[in-house]
């Protein structure tokens, strides 16, 4: 979508702090971080959420959880503990309607969420 911030950075018209990326999912910094480690991970096929996701989805599910689970070992929190957080739809948070999973790690996590 022309105007979705994260569609820019998948193309490369915004900058970001890109840790890692294939040919189905994106994953940078958060620019607000929330914890030593705070890293998006986001599909570069524009979608507002997981309501957006379809039965032909499986692929690109694998991809991105492969890619959490990637950035969780490269960012050295994969052992420790791993929060992963997808906010769907204004009152639970979301404020960038293109699909992301945050992965939040390197602090103690408190529950219930804030
Ligand atoms: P959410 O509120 O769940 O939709 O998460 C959106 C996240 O995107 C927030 O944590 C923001 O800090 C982050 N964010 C917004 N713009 C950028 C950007 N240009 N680069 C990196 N992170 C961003």
């Amino acid at each position: 979508m022309s105007d979705c911030i994260f569609c820019k950075i998948v193309v490369g018209d915004i900058r970001a702090d890109v840790v890692y990326s294939d040919d189905q999912v994106v994953a940078f910094r958060d620019i607000n971080p929330q914890a030593p480690v705070h890293v998006l991970v986001v599909p570069r096929r524009h979608m507002e959420s997981i309501f957006d996701l379809e039965e032909g989805d499986g692929d690109l599910l694998w991809a991105v959880f492969r890619a959490i689970r990637e950035v969780a070992e490269r960012e050295g929190i994969a052992e420790r503990g791993v929060r992963v957080v997808t906010n769907v739809r204004e009152e639970a948070g979301q404020s960038v309607f293109h699909l992301h999973f945050h992965v939040l790690g390197g602090r103690r996590m408190a529950w219930p969420p804030g």
